[in-house]
């Protein structure tokens, strides 16, 4: 058949989309989606690649393609081993954290009191639950942590100078630098100190009635050792009283408990720097917290009230669904439960139950012979940039005996894709940072995959 006589078999645009339509199939591109399906069928004829009669073929290629188009958020197994991973969306949030999105789905009392039928606080469920937990004064939450710092430093700050230590201009990934922030809140940063040592003489020395507030900002993504020394934030505060002037501290993780039953020490928590008395003191929901995505202010009266006032507010504010699921959130430490917090949970977990979690998601895979699977020690890293010098003993799932980038992207490309780690030509799973509610699905992925392998090495 000539090239031309050929190109003649395949059918038009207009019968394609109308088959389509009489079938059910909708999509906003419909069209041109069915145009570059032949034009891609038409190369391959003409590469003899294809047969004729080609309106089948290119009908489900276009089903396929409509379902694919378009992306939507899909749950991702996480057994990488990094506990709290920003790119998979921080902390899993509890049960009851998540049948509060469902509620606040419907129409909910956000920003309305029900006992008067008046417009209500935006704040109030949450700036109770969190006067409760830390013995602050009062609270305000907004969208991130980036959000609390912009917002704290230009309520603190005031347009004037923001002293800070030369050991904290950090940065916290992402372009996000605290002196950018306090140039953004539109103060001027005056550094003190060096980079590993500060004294509380640096920061008197400082100040002057240019002064607009005293900062600090905790070293969450790294550590410092040897020659260091720094202000005690109980001295901050004294200082910054005695001067009539704010002290604002950014904590980041934010912990509500301490860390220390769970072996991870150093952790300090919200509680111990309300106690140190800085005026305003905020962290994130879904570092240490695990809750939602937040930035939590707590503080005093005066300067929360501040907070809340400012225009920026408006643009930071929280919505329904994020003030839900950290009430929630927030209420498991209030009841003592926060063991059914997934992140919590999850440091709860003995190397006993992450040996039973591996024993039972390889004893339905048939391992055949020569496949090198084992369950080996790992480390989990906390993540989402707090503690960064921290490594919670774990096990893993290993796969070693070569071909590891191919298993790795094989578990991503699965039904539910599992995002697992690449170390020194092997692939782990880590058995901490799962969740309970993937084992069936880190069955069946594993099962394909050994199936895959089997068939593979029975070729060569
Ligand atoms: C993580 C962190 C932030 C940013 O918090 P997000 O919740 O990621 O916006 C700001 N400051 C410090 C010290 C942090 O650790």
């Amino acid at each position: 058949m000539s090239k031309a006589d050929l190109l003649k078999t395949l059918p038009a645009v207009g019968k394609i989309v109308d088959l389509l339509t009489d079938q059910g199939i909708r999509h906003i591109q419909l069209a041109s989606i069915v145009r570059s399906v032949i034009d891609d069928y038409r190369m391959r004829l003409l590469a003899g690649e294809v047969h004729l009669n080609a309106t089948d073929a290119i009908c489900d290629a276009v089903i396929c393609r409509c379902a694919t188009a378009t992306h939507s958020t899909a749950r991702v197994v996480n057994a990488t081993g990094v506990l709290l991973h920003t790119n998979l969306g921080r902390a899993v949030l509890s049960s009851r954290a998540s049948d509060a999105l469902n509620t606040a789905a419907a129409t909910v009392d956000v920003e309305f009191d029900i006992a008067t039928g008046t417009r209500g606080d935006r704040h109030a469920n949450v700036s109770a639950l969190l006067q409760i937990l830390t013995n602050a004064e009062a609270a305000a939450v907004v969208n991130n942590n980036a959000a609390a710092t912009l917002l704290a430093v230009t309520v603190l700050g005031q347009g004037r100078d923001v002293i800070l230590s030369r050991g904290e201009m950090v940065e916290i990934g992402g372009q996000f630098r605290m002196p950018d922030v306090i140039e953004a809140s539109g103060c001027r940063l005056v550094g003190v100190g060096a980079t590993n040592r500060t004294h509380a003489h640096d920061y008197t020395n400082a100040i002057n009635d240019q002064t607009g507030c005293i900062l600090r900002c905790h070293r969450s993504n790294f550590d410092m050792v040897g020659f260091v020394s720094e202000v005690p934030s109980a001295t901050l505060s004294e200082i910054a009283k005695a001067h009539n002037i704010p002290f604002g501290e950014d904590l980041g993780a934010g912990a509500l408990i301490d860390f220390g039953r769970f072996g991870i020490h150093g952790i300090r928590t919200v509680q111990e720097s309300v106690s140190d008395g800085a005026d305003l003191i905020w962290f994130s929901g879904d570092k240490l917290i695990g809750g939602p995505q937040a930035g939590i202010i707590v503080g005093s009266k005066r300067y929360i009230d501040a907070c809340k006032r400012h225009p920026l507010m408006r643009a930071l504010r929280p919505d329904k669904l994020t003030l839900a699921a950290l009430e929630a959130t927030l209420l498991e430490y209030v009841r003592m439960s926060e063991g059914s917090i997934p992140f919590i949970a999850a440091l709860e977990l003995s190397i006993d139950d992450l040996n039973n979690r591996a024993a039972c998601i390889l004893e339905e895979c048939q391992v055949g012979k020569g496949m090198a699977i084992d369950v080996v020690d790992s480390s989990c890293p906390i993540g989402a940039g707090a503690a960064p010098t921290v490594g919670v003993p774990s096990r893993a799932i290993r796969f070693s005996g070569g071909g590891a980038q191919r298993i790795h992207d094989a578990l991503l490309a699965g039904t539910v894709p599992v995002a697992s780690q690449l170390k020194d030509g092997c692939v782990l799973l880590d058995m901490r940072s799962i969740q309970p509610s993937d084992i069936d699905d880190l069955k069946s992925a594993l099962r394909e995959v050994i199936t895959a392998r089997s068939a593979e090495t029975s070729q060569s």
